[in-house]
């Protein structure tokens, strides 16, 4: 009875929609979140959770509390520069403003001068150019995947695609290289073995039938002791005597070589070494948005770019926006945090070490990404309990430490040295709960 009665006194829903902070809350989040929030509050009192008298505050709370995007900004302590669980490439700071001018109405097909129709991605097409001379022609696609697609389904649909047994890679969370190039209609060739193949398995293997020669950068592991693979200059003889083309899937989307990364392959050099397309990642070593950036012999690129398959993997115009400010601006973190001057990373962490009353231990960070696996990125990390590491992942700013070893370590070196303090304070929360 006395339940009842105080049923009756909780708010209603227009008493509560006509609270300002309710209604400025209108100007953040969609009329739909706002009934829901109200309507579990009152539900909540109905079924004695919260009193009546509790509804209104619970209200403003969550409506305060309340975003549109379910996706939470995390500082990544892992020391993995290209973090597939966090996105891979954090945006510098000039792709995120390209990004936020793309998001309204923008020349992305206009020619302003004439009014008319024009090119989609031009700019990005240019500044891909720029950034790789070697390159005749530059496609950019929504992903590597898309981009490998549609080389082989331009050049080899119904037809073979040449290929290693040694680079029939899986690239992550189930999903392989071979099973996407089978469900192009393209029929897979593979010649040689684990462990070694030589040029004469391809040259045994190319015939009439033959769409492509792929070279795959096996980027997320290696093989090592009795191995052999023949050399993309080799392959490219090998091509051109039989006027097949040779499609490279680099995978990490180095443009230059990098002196951090000796072996990691890169696009200007393979395309020197005479491949006439490579494929790669516009989020993994390249720094910017998700993307699938194809360079090469002009003729290649652009059957590739007239096939119908083209359209459904183009780009949107916020990546290409982010991927040609990215190429355009200065070195982005990923870049940055790869180069990571050691003794700086170690005052940094030192800082925060003594600070908070953690050890300072030698670590080695990773590229991530599947990109250049088995190089160590020497630095150092923080050493905390491990039982730190789940407050300090739901903590606010969210932190993604290492777990290792049973302990939790924080490497600085993809954590911008402007949130040095915000990630002192989430720790010393986090440790403060312990
Ligand atoms: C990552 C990767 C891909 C897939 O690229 P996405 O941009 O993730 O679609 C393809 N090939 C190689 C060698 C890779 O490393």
């Amino acid at each position: 009875m006395q339940q009842q009665d105080s049923r009756r006194h909780i708010p209603r829903t227009d008493t509560l929609l006509a609270l300002p902070e309710v209604a400025g809350a209108r100007s953040r989040v969609a009329g739909h979140v706002i009934m829901s929030v109200i309507r579990s509050a009152q539900e909540r009192a109905r079924a004695g959770e919260i009193s009546p008298e509790e509804v209104e505050a619970v209200v403003v709370a969550e409506l305060a509390a309340a975003t549109t995007s379910t996706q939470t900004p995390v500082l990544n302590a892992t020391g993995v520069v290209v973090h597939t669980n966090l996105g891979r490439a954090p945006l510098s700071p000039v792709a995120v403003e390209a990004l936020i001018l793309a998001a309204g109405y923008v020349d992305v097909e206009l020619d302003l001068d004439t009014g008319t129709r024009s090119k989609r991605g031009r700019g990005t097409r240019a500044a891909l150019l720029a950034a790789c001379p070697a390159a005749e022609e530059a496609l950019a696609v929504n992903n590597g995947a898309a981009a490998l697609v549609l080389a082989t389904t331009t050049l080899a649909a119904g037809r073979e695609v040449v290929i290693s047994r040694g680079e029939l890679i899986e690239i992550g969370a189930g999903f392989r290289l071979p099973d996407l190039i089978a469900s192009t209609g393209a029929r897979l060739r593979e010649v040689g073995t684990t462990n070694r193949t030589h040029l004469h398995d391809y040259a045994a293997a190319i015939g009439p039938d033959t769409g492509c020669i792929l070279k795959v950068h096996p980027s997320n592991f290696r093989v090592t002791g009795f191995t052999s693979g023949v050399s993309v200059r080799e392959l490219s003889a090998l091509s051109a005597e039989h006027g097949v083309p040779l499609v490279v899937d680099l995978g990490s989307g180095l443009l230059a070589p990098d002196p951090v990364l000796p072996d990691e392959p890169d696009a200007a050099t393979t395309l020197a070494d005479g491949a006439d397309v490579i494929t790669a990642s516009g989020d993994k070593l390249l720094g910017g948005p998700q993307a699938g950036i194809v360079l090469g012999r002009a003729q290649t690129v652009l059957s590739m770019a007239r096939h119908p398959l083209a359209r459904a993997v183009r780009m949107d115009k916020l990546a290409l926006a982010a991927l040609e400010a990215t190429l355009s601006g200065p070195r982005p973190p990923v870049t940055d945090y790869l180069h990571a001057d050691p003794a700086r990373l170690r005052e940094r962490t030192e800082a925060l070490a003594a600070a908070v009353g953690g050890t300072v231990v030698d670590h080695d960070g990773r590229v991530g990404g599947g990109g250049a696996p088995g190089v160590p990125l020497h630095a150092c990390a923080v050493r905390l309990p491990e039982a730190a590491a789940r407050p300090l992942r739901l903590g606010s700013p969210a932190v993604l430490p290492r777990v290792h070893d049973g302990a939790t370590l924080i490497d600085l070196r993809c954590v911008p040295e402007a949130d040095d303090h915000h990630l002192l304070q989430a720790v010393r929360t986090a440790l403060r709960g312990l």
